[in-house]
């Protein structure tokens, strides 16, 4: 069997969804499992509407609810979805006034926005099954609650791997051995039956699991890219498409800004060795990036992508009376750890640690308890260049081609990741598109 994810943009509207059901159609040979996100933009509207809730506007809520229920419904229209089919988004807009009615006005909690936040992938998977009967090519509604069991952390929830093996073998396989099933990415359940989610973005998550539990011969990842580049094309307008990659050079490029994986997605399938392959849901001719432990290396390049992340403050402790001490990094960590801030980057001396986070919501205790291991700087509006290949550490001379390349521009801190795989270092957010342009034009000559 084959995993077929498609995201927000590939169920967007009613020919997004079109394209869909003839993409899985054409492959249903391979017994797909289809799993989908929800439309493009619903899932931020549904945590807005969860806000609206709880600042208890009724007019304001209902407003909310009211544009996913026309947009929904005219993409079921557009599609020729049958009254009864159509039927089925019809409960689940029931369910949701019936929760803001009886939380109206009361706080928000991270239980109540993953119970909300969770109907987009529900209504979007009921739209999909519509669409394909539609077509003519009957598939079936499957609740990935039944399967995607998790703890009780709610808003990122942590999935139960050998739950969710036992009950996709269970409830899931021999389904998928009669016909084409579609479930939702994103969401789970805790094993008392609380919804949950996986955190934002967690539909890719929820695909590698269900691959992994099922013994996937591959997962498909449908988007609205063309694959893995060697560089953002938004930034590098000659930026070329990869046709494979290992899992390791896509993880580094999944953290480090080229936005097509979740970085957490491939974990399940590296290690059940599932192959793993972009596609673009809006050129599905083209053959995408594959992923896996090794490629074949038909791309010589030791680069072989530069990415850009922007948006990312810098966090700098410094303890000279440290030297030589210890514990010394196991208190910053416990910092990081209790104030639940993920740490990206770090570069170490033995007096200084830097870090690197997106998120400066939580900052301003980590600060504070920093203080009390040494001198903290904190420096934002600063972005992360990664050069990620293979070859990075094999092939000599690669660290100074990229010093070389950039010899004009300030340096703030450097790493070479710890896979090997990749060259990471810290510029002024400004000046993140000239280097990746001077890097790419470095590793990646036009071919005359
Ligand atoms: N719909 C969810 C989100 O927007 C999950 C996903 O699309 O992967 O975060
Ligand atoms: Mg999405």
């Amino acid at each position: 069997m084959i995993v077929m994810k498609f995201g927000g943009t590939s169920v967007g509207d009613a020919d997004a969804i079109r394209r869909l059901v003839d993409i899985v159609l054409a492959a249903s040979h391979e017994r797909p499992l289809v799993v989908v996100s929800a439309m493009s933009k619903v899932t931020n509207a549904l945590v807005a509407l969860d806000a609206a809730i709880a600042s208890g506007h009724p007019a304001i809520v209902e407003a909310g609810i009211r544009q996913l229920e026309e947009r929904h419904f005219s993409a079921a229209d557009a599609l020729g979805i049958t009254a009864s089919d159509r039927g089925a988004l019809a409960p689940l807009f029931v369910s949701l006034r019936s929760i803001a009615t009886s939380e109206a006005g009361q706080p928000s909690s991270p239980r109540r926005r993953d119970l909300i936040a969770g109907f987009g992938e529900l209504l979007s998977s009921q739209l999909v099954v519509g669409a394909f009967s539609a077509a003519g090519g009957p598939a079936s509604w499957f609740n990935a609650r039944r399967v995607i069991i998790t703890d009780d952390h709610f808003g990122s929830a942590i999935p139960d791997e050998n739950r969710i093996h036992e009950n996709a073998r269970s409830q899931l396989a021999p389904l998928l051995a009669e016909m084409i099933a579609v479930t939702q990415g994103f969401i789970g359940a805790t094993p008392d039956g609380a919804p949950t989610t996986l955190g934002r973005g967690g539909s890719d998550f929820s695909a590698a699991l269900f691959g992994a539990a099922l013994g996937a011969e591959r997962v498909e990842i449908w988007t609205d890219v063309d694959g893995l580049m060697s560089a953002d094309p938004r930034l590098v307008p000659e930026a070329r498409l990869l046709a494979t990659a290992t899992y390791d050079e896509a993880a580094e490029l999944a953290a480090f800004g080229a936005k097509v994986l979740h970085p957490a997605t491939q974990l399940p399938l590296v290690e059940a060795g599932i192959p793993i392959v972009i596609r673009n849901t809006f050129a599905p001719a083209r053959p995408g990036t594959w992923i896996r432990a090794d490629d074949n290396a038909e791309d010589a390049l030791p680069v072989r992508s530069i990415s850009f992340k922007p948006g990312v403050t810098v966090v700098q402790v410094r303890a000279p009376r440290m030297l030589g001490a210890y514990g010394f990094l196991r208190r910053i960590f416990e910092v990081f750890e209790q104030h639940e801030v993920v740490v990206d980057v770090l570069a170490t001396s033995e007096v200084s640690v830097s870090l690197t986070v997106d998120d400066v919501s939580r900052l301003e205790p980590v600060v504070r308890d920093l203080r009390l291991v040494g001198e903290v700087g904190v420096r934002g509006e600063r972005g992360v260049i990664a050069v990620v290949g293979r070859g990075i550490r094999e092939t000599p001379g690669i660290a100074a081609r990229v010093y070389t390349a950039i010899a004009d521009v300030n340096v703030e801190m450097i790493s070479q990741g710890a896979s090997a795989s990749n060259l990471t270092f810290i510029v002024k957010e400004a000046d993140g598109p000239a280097v990746v342009r001077a890097l790419h034009r470095t590793f990646f000559p036009e071919v005359a």
